[in-house]
């Protein structure tokens, strides 16, 4: 806890990571996204750039919108891609549900599930 106000007051101002921020050749700004799933996305565009409406979110795919409160619903009929996916998907899910009923089986071992 002693010195822990020390050590901040080194840190700011006299840094040289400060010093490297004023240096950026040309400034940005930061605009939010949210997407469905409540993440938050923050790219940064040129000023002079103009912002989409709205934002892939990169952790989930879903749209994002800079509107915290309604973001944009999620694509639902999408055309093929998703199709294929989905078959795709299902393919490697028999080797998913192989594994996730191991690791059910192992939980249920741990909790001492006795209970079926
Ligand atoms: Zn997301």
């Amino acid at each position: 806890m002693a010195g822990g106000n020390a050590i901040r007051g080194t840190r700011v101002g006299a840094g040289p990571m400060g010093e490297s921020e004023r240096g950026e050749s040309a400034p940005r700004r930061r605009v939010s996204y949210w997407c469905a799933n409540g993440h938050e996305v923050r790219p940064s565009f040129a000023l002079d750039a103009e912002e989409p409406e709205t934002w892939d979110c990169p952790r989930c795919g879903l749209p994002a919108g800079k509107d915290q409160e309604s973001p944009p619903d999620p694509p639902r009929n999408e055309p093929y891609k998703t199709h294929l996916a989905y078959v795709k998907e299902r393919r490697s899910d028999a080797d998913g549900e192989a594994i996730l009923a191991e690791a059910l089986a192992k939980l249920r071992a741990q909790r001492g599930d006795t209970a079926s």
